[in-house]
């Protein structure tokens, strides 16, 4: 199965492209949502959040979001240590997630590809990029969050010409009216590309 990574920086509209590709009938797997869940229903996960965070790190069985958020926000130390908790729960869950399904590719939406080095998980990338203006607008329109934490979530992540230098495909979304085009376009690239390399 050809796992395509679908990534780009805060706001930039990956869930919005991904819901794309599954109308193209394109199983998509979002990791940040499912990290979200495994990190109420996995009691491995919960135990070392915990540890590393002490007992607040949970309401009843409930993650305490905004206590984390302030943590990780004021200390990367504890972002990467949690990260390092969380992220390989959520590798094995994809593992079993992608053998139930029955699809030329499937999408792998993921914020950090490029800046954790995780390019060789993939089969191909695809890049979702927009102006930062746009993405800041969208984010708070969005979110109850500040200008300020946008943009250091942004600062933290690689910038998009970096980012579309290192893809297979890259999505311009600053407009939602070509949004649609793109994705179908490189659907298609992706089915050819796909036939091809099994000739
Ligand atoms: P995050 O990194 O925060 O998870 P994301 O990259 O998945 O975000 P989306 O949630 O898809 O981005 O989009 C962010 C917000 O911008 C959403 O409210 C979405 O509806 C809106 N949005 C996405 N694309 C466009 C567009 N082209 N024009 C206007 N609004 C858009």
């Amino acid at each position: 199965m050809i796992v395509v990574g679908l990534t780009g920086g805060i706001g930039s509209g990956k869930t919005t492209a991904a819901k794309l590709f599954r109308s193209f009938n394109i199983p998509i797997y979002i990791a940040d949502v499912e990290a979200k869940l495994l990190m109420n229903t996995s009691k491995g996960i919960k135990q070392e959040l915990i540890a590393l965070f002490g007992e607040e790190a949970y309401l009843k069985d409930e993650l305490n979001r905004p206590f984390i958020a302030d943590k990780i926000f004021n200390d990367k130390v504890y972002l990467d240590k949690m990260n390092a908790i969380v992220h390989p729960k959520v590798g094995a869950h994809f593992k079993q997630w992608l053998e139930r399904q029955n699809s030329p590719y499937v999408i792998k939406e993921v914020a950090i590809i490029f800046e954790h080095e995780q390019q060789s998980q993939y089969d191909l990338i695809i890049s979702i990029i927009a102006d930062k203006d746009k993405r800041l607008q969208r984010v708070l329109a969005r979110d109850k969050s500040t200008p300020e934490k946008v943009l250091a979530i942004m600062n933290n992540q690689m910038n998009d010409i970096e980012k579309a230098k290192l893809s297979d495909f890259v999505i311009v979304n600053n407009d939602k009216s070509t949004l649609e085009y793109q994705v179908r376009k490189i659907h298609e690239s992706i089915l050819k590309h796909i036939k091809n390399s099994t000739i």
